[in-house]
């Protein structure tokens, strides 16, 4: 089926989760005529009363357009949903979360059944999808062909950002941003928990932490520097033989406030454990725990670029 009198692209879209869901409605918004199917039948009804086609079987489904949209729970439902699906000539889009892996291994499969394939990594929850300056975002990796062909449709929910050809590098990206996402919320939860028995506002602390995380986001950029550059110790403000000093101060506040430091003492071991792998590791600041984490010390101690 071609663009309909508009001049927008048809989309099949497989799941109608609440991303799904979400994803359906801003294109149906945009105009795209819509071919929708779910497992699970009669979960289609609102976005078939603004216009949406219903398929009985997601072979049917893809067999309605070219381009077909994923967005399952994980890389397991996608292989069952398409099992019986005719994928010759069609621009596969799979918005489902999965491991870099599993994305490689589903590029080659959906490739060997004749299709181009996209994989896509959503930063967004299912409000931001198709609303303007939300903040939502998409990660896209594999053909750039079908990026380029369909870039204006793929716009329609959320922003858009390559990443690259590589099919994989979508969900690392996504994942790689979550994990630290994940980090953060580990400290916040810290955080609180210290000045939970205390007569001290949440709301009121909220925004002096906020800021201060805010404050502290350069440190990726500090960190992408060093990395780049090799030399750990470069502009360093914060030495880790000072850091790792401290460590005690933070351990003892977490036991006189009778809060478990366990999210923070995985950390402080590998900041204690990097500071004994080389003569300069005391003046890096907290780069070489990345080595560690991959495994990748180089002989000798810390990357200053001295022997
Ligand atoms: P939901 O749990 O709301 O929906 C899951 C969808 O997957 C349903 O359509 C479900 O069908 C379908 N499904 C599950 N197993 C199978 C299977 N074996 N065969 C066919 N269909 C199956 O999840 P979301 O819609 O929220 O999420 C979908 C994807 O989007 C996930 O990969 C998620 O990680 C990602 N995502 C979600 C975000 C969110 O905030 N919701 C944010 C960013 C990414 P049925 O109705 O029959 O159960």
């Amino acid at each position: 089926m071609t663009a309909n009198s508009h001049g927008k692209t048809p989309v099949t879209l497989l799941g109608l989760g609440a991303m799904g869901t979400a994803l359906g409605h801003a294109w149906l918004a945009d105009g795209h005529p819509l071919t929708v199917w779910n497992r699970t039948p009669g979960r289609a009804g609102a976005l078939t009363a603004e216009g949406a086609e219903t398929a009985a079987s997601a072979a049917e489904a893809v067999a309605a357009h070219r381009l077909v949209v994923v967005c399952l729970l994980d890389d397991a439902s996608v292989g069952e949903a398409l099992a019986d699906a005719d994928l010759t000539g069609k621009d596969l889009v799979n918005l489902t979360t999965t491991t870099p892996a599993e994305a490689r291994a589903r590029a080659v499969w959906a490739q060997e059944r004749g299709a181009r394939y996209l994989d896509g990594g959503i930063m967004a929850v299912p409000p931001m999808i198709g609303v303007p300056d939300a903040g939502a975002s998409v990660f896209y990796s594999g053909s750039r062909a079908l990026f380029d062909e369909h870039h204006e449709t793929l716009a329609v929910p959320a922003a858009t950002s390559w990443t690259g050809e590589d099919p994989g590098f979508a969900a690392l990206h996504d994942i790689a941003l979550l994990s630290a996402m994940y980090g953060m919320f580990a400290g916040i939860s810290h955080a609180f928990a210290l000045i939970r028995r205390e007569d001290i506002d949440p709301v009121a602390f909220a925004p002096i932490l906020s800021d201060w995380l805010t404050a502290m986001t350069a440190e990726a950029h500090g960190k992408a520097r060093h990395l780049s550059g090799g030399d750990y110790t470069k502009g360093v403000v914060s030495r880790l033989s000072m850091q790792v000093a401290g460590i005690p101060t933070f351990l003892a506040t977490a036991e006189e406030q009778g809060v478990s430091p366990e999210l923070l003492t995985p950390y402080f071991a590998l900041m204690r454990q990097r500071l004994t792998t080389g003569p300069d590791a005391g003046d890096e600041d907290l780069t070489g725990v990345i080595d560690l984490l991959v495994g990748d010390v180089p002989e000798g101690g810390s990357r200053t670029g001295r022997p």
